[in-house]
């Protein structure tokens, strides 16, 4: 029964967990989750932070998606978990492995290097269907088709303050598409022709490159080169209907026919990065300051000391990488005329 209705626009009222405290209606959202079975641990930790930081009040869906089935264990233990109601879906055979017109030594060979070179991934063919299905797929799943706004959870996340205010909302009232909370460059190793299939891209498909767009996040000679920053897409609330548009699949396309899925090890983070600093206008894209965060290996803890005790934060934020040289959140602020919060350079 759970397994099949149809998404909730109101707060769960059918289970025994905290029923939602903020009244009103809800946006057509879900988080998302795409997770192995023996992921299930870490992904009920982080389903505990999400709730208890934010979902609890506000009960949204919950979808999993996976290549394989899920087994017994892992959605008993998830939908106990969430507040919201909770679907599993089984990724198409489709989009989840080689493109016939992907040269299977050349990749082979191209595994062989990178374990040599020792990149992290490097020698992974499952890795790479991951991060080409994140890329070009999840967003339209058929259980994913029925919404509007995606919060994507990997296993193994914190959230470390209070989030007291509908984030989807937050999106749509401030029509955003776009969001982050953690930034960084590339390895160049995993992505050496990316950008030369972006110009491609851009060549070919003029129209879709937005005025008022980005660029400068993601190039300091004016889209010559890439300069490597990109969001970290572990964490990414934005808008479904952007990644299902005729301008999203066709850079996807445009992307994959080039082979650097498979003949590299391009990831999601740069190519989701690029497209909307691309596609989006600047103010489109929103960085979360006030979502406090962690995956290995990076910190985001809110800069200012007020707000991280009103919202009952438990970060270090002797942690917070926004400071960082190696962030490009510094960056974002400078392109996009922002001041940088009060307190900044003491976080450095
Ligand atoms: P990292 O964060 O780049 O180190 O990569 P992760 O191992 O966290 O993988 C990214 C996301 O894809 C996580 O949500 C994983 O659970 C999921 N994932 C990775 N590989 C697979 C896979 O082979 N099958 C499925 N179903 N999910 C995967
Ligand atoms: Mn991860």
């Amino acid at each position: 029964e759970q397994l099949q209705s149809s998404p909730s626009t109101t707060p769960n009222d059918n289970k025994q967990l905290p029923p939602a405290t903020v009244p009103g209606d809800r946006m057509n959202a879900t988080f998302v989750t795409l997770a192995r079975n023996s992921d299930v641990w870490e992904i009920a930790k982080s389903i505990r932070n999400v709730e208890d930081r934010f979902n609890r009040k506000f009960n949204y869906d919950w979808v999993f998606l996976n290549d394989d089935d899920f087994n017994d264990e892992f959605k008993s233990v998830t939908t106990a978990l969430v507040s919201g109601k909770t679907r599993y879906g089984k990724i198409p055979k489709e989009h989840w492995s080689f493109p016939e017109f992907i040269d299977q030594d050349r990749a082979a060979k191209v595994r062989d290097e990178m374990k040599e070179k020792k990149i992290i991934y490097g020698d992974s063919i499952s890795y790479r269907h991951m991060c080409r299905y994140e890329s070009g797929f999840f967003f339209r799943h058929e259980l994913m088709l029925e919404y509007e706004w995606y919060w994507r959870v990997e296993p193994s996340i914190e959230l470390y303050c209070d989030i007291d205010y509908d984030t989807f909302k937050f999106m749509a009232e401030n029509k955003k598409k776009y969001s982050f909370v953690l930034s960084l460059y590339e390895y160049v190793e995993t992505i050496p022709t990316l950008w030369n299939a972006v110009k491609n891209f851009t060549k070919a498909y003029p129209e879709h490159v937005t005025e008022g767009n980005m660029m400068k996040f993601l190039s300091d000679d004016n889209g010559d080169s890439y300069n490597h920053c990109h969001f970290w897409s572990n964490f990414e609330i934005g808008n479904l209907n952007w990644l299902r548009s005729q301008a999203y699949i066709d850079y996807f396309e445009s992307l994959d026919h080039a082979g650097g899925f498979f003949y590299e090890r391009w990831g999601d983070a740069p190519v989701h990065s690029i497209a909307a600093s691309l596609m989006l206008k600047k103010e489109e894209i929103h960085f979360f300051n006030d979502i406090a965060y962690y995956h290995v290996p990076f910190t985001h803890c809110p800069t200012g000391e007020k707000y991280r005790l009103d919202h009952k934060c438990h970060c270090n934020p002797k942690d917070n990488f926004d400071w960082n040289g190696y962030s490009c959140t510094a960056r974002y602020y400078e392109v996009n005329g922002m001041e940088k919060p009060a307190g900044y350079e003491k976080e450095q």
